[in-house]
């Protein structure tokens, strides 16, 4: 079936684009499968192959005829091991491990890719490496060398990720090579870019007085996983235009057992603040080998969408996985089921939002009220920037939502709503034509029926910038 389609699961899925599913026929099938935004993530790849992507991407897009987001992921400060002597490295609880600032043939002594990491470690701080498995304590720290010693040992390789909970790094939020992509992004119309490891509201800030300085309107993902920026929850959400619950990295900053706790505070103040939020990481991790999850893989996505998630992502699953479309496929039955579920209490939202004229927020909001009182086959809103479909999303209705819009970046920033289903639209000035055109595409992509109704949101243009006209039609 065609994308958009009604059948479409109102929860958002985010794929993560690599080797196994980088050709434009297996985007154009993870497309077809369900995906709404491709995951770019420039911690691994260099320029010329992620310029690849994006344009296999856009062709795989215009081949499904769905306006798919791409979302390019900055890497931050993210700290990791340099070439060790000897790949893997056993270690072993009791052993000493050193950081030391050249590589040496002391097999013992390593490297990381943070110049002044050895000044800014401590006698006590705990170093994580390998995504946690294995765990050190500083022990001492000279000039040129933090001794270590192994407290949870297992095996590591060059160039995996170090992390430091608790330790206060002087490392900046963008490095070079993070401005370097950034402003390539801008460059290239990019929909989303997120950034690794935010600590302060500041990091938000800067990444998008970089974007802005560069012409882009990308929608800024702040990256949540560090226990900094559970500090700082609040501001940040404030301040970035979408967060991702990381929990790849959040689950080894902090104590892992407080990571669901963590993402249902981090949902909730996303719900609050009317930002989109996705959830990150392992979520069908069995399914990198194995053709089915497991029930608790089952269970992860259907509570993130209970506790109110708008998009939920896929990594290694598509990426590198033996099966991405299988998973994506998964994902979005998952979800289906779920949303048919949900409760509707206490997942919706009726603030009244001040991203739009207070007008156009009520009257979207009566026309859900509306739509569900008749049980309306469809809702359109015409939307030039998004931000009223961002409005009609927060009120997690059932009924399926077009966001129809002229502009190709609007549709493709749309996908990260939860309920919105980016439709290309030409006669937006023109209401009698606009609703032509929607029923036009309800007949052909839709089962509507006699005595169905639409329910319209658009303006007469009396108002400037509002939506002040809801309009209930019935098919004939
Ligand atoms: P990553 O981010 O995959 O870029 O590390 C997600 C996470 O940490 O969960
Ligand atoms: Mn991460």
């Amino acid at each position: 079936m065609p994308r958009p389609s009604l059948d479409d699961a109102r929860t958002k899925i985010v794929a993560t684009v690599g080797p196994a599913c980088e050709s434009v026929h297996q985007l154009e099938e993870l497309i077809e499968a369900g995906v709404d935004v491709f995951r770019i993530n420039t911690a691994h790849g260099n320029r010329e192959q992620h310029e690849i992507i994006v344009r296999r991407i856009r062709e795989a897009a215009t081949i499904a005829g769905f306006p798919v987001g791409i979302l390019l992921d900055l890497a931050g400060p993210k700290i990791r091991l340099g070439q060790l002597h000897h790949d893997p490295l056993i270690c072993e609880e009791g052993m000493k491990l050193t950081f030391v600032t050249e590589t040496t043939d002391q097999p013992r002594e390593v490297t990381s890719t943070y110049e002044r990491l050895i000044g800014e470690l401590q006698p006590g701080d705990r170093v994580m490496l390998a995504d946690g498995t294995v765990s050190l304590r500083v022990e001492q720290v000279q000039a040129d060398r933090a001794e270590c010693v192994v407290t949870v040992g297992g095996s590591v390789r060059s160039r995996q990720g170090i992390n430091l909970p608790g330790v206060q790094l002087s490392v900046p939020a963008l490095l070079e090579r993070d401005v370097d992509n950034a402003i390539w992004a801008a460059r290239n119309e990019i929909d989303f870019i997120s950034l690794s490891f935010v600590r302060s509201p500041d990091d938000v800030r800067q990444l998008k007085g970089l974007l802005h300085s560069h012409g882009s309107n990308a929608l800024v993902i702040a990256k949540i996983e560090k226990p900094e920026a559970l500090e700082h929850l609040e501001d940040i959400v404030e301040n970035a235009d979408g967060i991702m619950v990381a929990r790849g990295d959040l689950g080894v900053e902090i104590d892992v057992a407080k990571t669901p706790v963590a993402q249902k505070r981090i949902i909730r103040v996303c719900r609050e603040k009317m930002k989109p939020v996705i959830v990150a990481t392992q979520m069908l991790e069995s399914m990198h080998t194995s053709t089915r999850p497991t029930r608790a893989e089952a269970s992860d996505v259907a509570n993130a969408i209970l506790d109110g998630a708008d998009a939920c992502m896929l990594s290694g699953e598509t990426a590198i996985g033996d099966h991405p479309a299988l998973a994506v496929t998964m994902m979005s039955r998952i979800m289906k089921c779920t949303e048919q579920e949900m409760m509707r209490g206490p997942n919706r939202n009726h603030q009244i939002s001040y991203r739009v004229h207070p007008i156009t927020s009520a009257v979207t909001q009566a026309a859900t009220h509306v739509a569900e009182t008749i049980e309306a086959k469809l809702i359109v809103i015409a939307t030039r920037s998004g931000n009223t479909a961002w409005v009609n999303s927060q009120s997690r209705s059932l009924i399926p939502t077009v966001g129809a819009s002229e502009s190709q970046a609007t549709l493709r920033r749309m996908n990260l709503l939860w309920g919105i289903k980016p439709l290309a639209s030409e006669h937006l000035e023109d209401t009698s034509r606009f609703i032509d055109q929607m029923c036009r595409w309800g007949h052909e992509h839709t089962d509507l029926r006699q005595n169905d109704h639409i329910v319209f949101v658009t303006g007469t243009g009396v108002v400037d910038k509002a939506h002040n006209l809801m309009v209930v039609h019935t098919v004939e």
